[in-house]
């Protein structure tokens, strides 16, 4: 029970209070995913010279491996506001109507699982994308009409673990960007950060056996460390050596990966 539950990569109520905490803010500090982060940069640079908003951008990759942190960044790069939804929560037309009317020029929208949006709201999408309005029905019955907003210059940026989900039409809206799994060497660097946040002190040893065993997803490696510095402090005197994390990951019954 304990193992499989840890293993899960999605969003846990024990990541709410820690993530913040431990998200980077900028591209800087944003550990590994070399040519996104180059694309990216190149990206905003020109829209930022241009005094435009950024293009549309899809993330994808598994949960976990840094699509809403990445969100942020690019908000922060740009110097927007961002808003955050996601396909679940928006079950309306007039749900999706409301939050694109709420928007200021060059605000980032971020929608997380996008996949999960249903037809008739991608449909109020599309124009929005492309042409930066929306048509909004007033009235009933035969005495219905159809009304054009402007909306200010946006940008979408939505978040998936499932692209072949996504409808061709909402896709090609996009520029696609696929997130990798992290290489061991990133995830201790990733690590290191954390337990500097977390105001632990973690030995090579310990960094190495926990990396190995995050299945190239920071989520879990931030979580595998809070779980073992609960040992090291208990048992080790507060210092994450390999022997605790050994120790630790070991009872939790994880497996060593890659
Ligand atoms: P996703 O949206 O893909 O599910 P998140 O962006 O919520 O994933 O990332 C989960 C956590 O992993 C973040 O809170 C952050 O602490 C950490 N993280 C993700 N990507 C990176 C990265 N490139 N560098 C440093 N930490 C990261």
């Amino acid at each position: 029970m304990e193992n499989r539950r840890i293993l899960t990569t999605g969003l846990r109520e024990e990541d709410r209070e820690l993530e913040p905490k431990l998200r980077p803010a900028t591209l800087e500090s944003y550990i590994g995913q070399e040519s996104v982060k180059e694309n990216m940069r190149v990206f905003i640079q020109a829209a930022k010279q241009r005094k435009e908003a950024l293009d549309h951008v899809l993330l994808y990759g598994p949960p976990g491996l840094g699509k809403t942190t990445l969100s942020n960044i690019i908000a922060n790069e740009m110097d927007v506001n961002i808003k955050t939804t996601s396909g679940p929560a928006i079950e309306r037309p007039g749900d999706m109507a409301a939050v694109l009317n709420s928007l200021n020029e060059g605000d980032i929208l971020f929608i997380d699982e996008i996949h999960r949006l249903n037809r008739m709201i991608e449909e109020i999408l599309y124009p929005a994308m492309e042409d930066f309005v929306i048509d909004i029905m007033i009235g009933k019955g035969p005495g219905a009409r159809s009304v054009r907003l402007d909306l200010p210059r946006f940008t979408l940026i939505g978040a998936t673990t499932r692209i072949g989900l996504l409808t061709a039409p909402l896709r090609d809206r996009f520029g696609v960007v696929r997130l990798e799994p992290y290489s061991v060497e990133n995830l201790k660097i990733i690590l290191k950060r954390s337990a500097a946040v977390l105001q632990v002190e973690m030995e090579e040893g310990g960094a190495e056996e926990i990396a190995r065993r995050s299945r190239g997803t920071p989520r879990l490696a931030n979580r595998m460390l809070k779980r073992v510095r609960d040992f090291a402090q208990v048992r080790y005197d507060g210092v994450i050596t390999e022997e605790v994390a050994r120790f630790a990951l070991d009872l939790l019954d994880i497996d060593k990966v890659g």
